[in-house]
């Protein structure tokens, strides 16, 4: 029932409550009686009030810096600051209404009054000051959330078995961390960790979405009765949003591609520094970005055909060829998206490690790699492949997510990035260089490759020269190439990787100040050739149920489109309709050995688990 005022409007405005429950109280108040909620201007100072007629307690919040969260038809919270410096939210009530009607007609009126509270420089994040539109292109922004609101997207992911299986056994297995907790879901789509977390005993969860998925989120939410009390979904930016009170673990799937794209690592660390405890956890709590060079003579020539196109002088009469060198840089731009045979691998791996729980979001802007391996085999070097591994590092059990090559294949795929020009080397060679990558509005990465080897054979006794070639990639328009690897038969040893023949055309002469020192060490590099053709078994035959099998024409033509056929609004991630559940990666208790990526990376190359030996030829 709503009893305005028969005073002036933006004096007083009283609605009846079924009930008000203060959230700021630990543990939460139980619902009170029904109560009176009341807009009022006193002073310039907009108000609304909650006054329980019962007692004496009354919740006053200021409507500049008060939101409203619809948490069903007849319920919101209401948060507010306490106008410190920090903007942290110390208030915050649950509201329930008689009917839908007074619901309504108090959530109209709340957005009327908070209007006439805001006054410039006002507490609240508006949507034009807000730290993700200040860097972030609006057009980007509107496509990606458009993307993520869909429920065929978040199908993909939670299709992604190992993904989500991942996810699922290392919340369970460290329930610890979760009972009795207050968590934030970072990102939460379809809310699917939110549900995990509260399986997993959590006292509240704040599910927090921007796009449209809020919506359907809340719907699922609501029809596992199980949880549903347990959770809150709120819908916006966690740069904008705000929460009733402190979090002791986040829990989110902010990767991409390169574990970088779609940059939301950084709304990862943003919603940390507003929304976690000082002691609080996060999970993923580190991610690693590994690194090798590889050799893939057909991936280099299918990607240098593609410019062929623009070498027609005659189509329907028209001279292609002036366009032939941009059409040439433009496929060598895009970093190829597919599951590769670890075996194309000529060196052992490296990586860059980002620990979420310490990185600022700045830091995200710029991340400079430098590079060095030491080759295997003697071979033309087409470029740089890059996968990502995530750690949840919880309190009973540390597990890894991997998305290497040879280990179960994820929708992420890995990625390489191909340079126009390779270069050669020597088993035993050194090869240097640096991975830069630098974000850009568009939600994505420019990446700089540079790989250098020192020059051998003749001219090197003569002093010093450096092979150098150099790319730029845009993360944002990647060549999604789901090809089928072709497994070799059991029987067979993996042929022999290309042998370097030197020609002068193809070697870019730049430096000439290095030491001529060759290493030798052909025994090694039989181990490790073998390692990976065994590794490659476990992955051949499908598993995650990914499509290793490429179409009839062996893979995908275009470059942004989807294996669903559609066009990928953001190039973001890869589309994937898994069948098969894949075991998730052994998991590391506490205080053990680690059997997985963490110790074995410096030994096995992909750095996955030794593979089982192949139960089909
Ligand atoms: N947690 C879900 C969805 C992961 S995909 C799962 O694991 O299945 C990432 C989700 O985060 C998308 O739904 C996207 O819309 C959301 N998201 C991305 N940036 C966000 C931000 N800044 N604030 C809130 N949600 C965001």
């Amino acid at each position: 029932m709503v009893k305005a005022s028969p005073l002036k409007k933006l004096e007083q405005l009283e609605f009846s409550l079924d009930s008000v429950t203060d959230l700021s109280s630990s543990p939460p108040a139980s619902p009170s009686s029904p109560a009176v909620a009341t807009f009022s201007c006193v002073d310039g100072v907009t108000e609304l009030r909650f006054l329980q007629p019962d007692s004496t307690h009354c919740f006053t919040f200021d409507l500049a810096s008060a939101q409203l969260f619809k948490l069903g038809t007849v319920q919101f919270i209401c948060v507010s600051d306490d106008n410190s410096e920090e903007r942290s939210f110390s208030k915050g009530v649950n509201i329930k209404f008689g009917s839908e009607k007074d619901s309504k007609e108090f959530c109209d009126s709340f957005e009327e009054w908070r209007k006439d509270a805001l006054v410039p420089g006002s507490s609240i994040v508006s949507a034009s000051n807000s730290k993700f539109d200040e860097k972030i292109e609006a057009s980007s922004a509107k496509m990606y959330f458009h993307y993520y609101g869909q429920l065929l997207h978040q199908q993909n992911m939670l299709q992604d078995y190992v993904r989500t299986g991942t996810y699922y056994a290392a919340v369970m297995e460290n329930r610890s961390d979760f009972a009795g907790r207050v968590v934030v879901d970072v990102g939460a789509g379809s809310g699917i960790l939110s549900m995990f977390a509260a399986q997993a005993g959590a006292k509240h969860v704040y599910a927090v979405e921007a796009s449209e998925m809020a919506e359907y989120a809340r719907k699922l939410i609501a029809g596992n009765p199980l949880f549903a009390d347990r959770i809150t979904v709120i819908k916006g930016k966690v740069e904008d949003i705000e929460l009733p009170e402190k979090a002791d673990i986040l829990i989110s799937e902010p990767m991409g591609t390169l574990l970088v794209n779609e940059r939301m690592l950084e709304s990862y660390v943003i919603a940390r520094d507003r929304f976690m405890s000082p002691n609080g956890k996060m999970f993923p709590t580190v991610g690693r970005i590994h690194m090798a060079p590889f050799s893939d003579e057909f991936l280099f020539i299918e990607m240098a055909n593609k410019a062929l196109f623009w070498q027609q002088q005659n189509y329907y009469g028209v001279d292609l060829t002036p366009l032939f060198g941009s059409a040439h840089q433009g496929y060598f731009s895009q970093p190829v998206v597919d599951a590769f045979d670890p075996r194309l691998l000529v060196a052992p791996l490296m990586f860059h490690t980002i620990d979420f729980t310490q990185m600022k979001e700045e830091d995200f802007y710029e991340i400079d790699i430098p590079l060095k391996f030491t080759s295997s085999v003697c071979t033309r070097v087409h470029g740089l492949a890059c996968w990502f591994d995530v750690l949840f590092d919880g309190s009973t059990v540390q597990r890894w997510l991997t998305t290497a090559p040879g280990a179960p294949t994820t929708h992420w795929y890995q990625i390489r990035c191909v340079l126009a020009q390779p270069i050669y080397v020597m088993a035993g060679q050194e090869i240097t260089g640096r991975l830069h990558l630098i974000a850009h509005s568009a939600q994505s990465y420019t990446i700089d490759l540079t790989l250098s080897a020192k020059m051998w054979g003749p001219g090197a006794s003569q002093g010093g020269i450096l092979q150098s070639s150099t790319g730029k990639f845009d993360l944002k328009e990647p060549y999604y190439r789901m090809s089928q690897p072709q497994a070799y038969p059991a029987a067979q040893e993996p042929p022999l990787p290309p042998q370097p023949q030197l020609n002068p055309q193809d070697i870019q002469i730049q430096s000439d100040d290095f030491e001529e020192e060759l290493l030798q060490e052909p025994a090694q590099n039989a181990i490790w050739l073998r390692f990976h053709r065994d590794a490659y078994w476990r992955s051949a035959n499908t598993v995650n149920g990914l499509g290793l099998s490429g179409g009839e024409n062996g893979g995908y033509e275009g470059t942004a489109f989807r294996r669903d056929g559609k066009r990928s609004p953001t190039g973001l991630r890869s589309s994937a309709i898994p069948s098969v559940m894949a075991s998730p990666p052994s998991p590391r208790k506490k205080g053990t050995k680690t059997t997985n990526a963490t110790t074995t990376a410096s030994m096995i190359p992909c750095g996955v688990d030794p593979p089982p030996p192949p139960t089909t030829p």
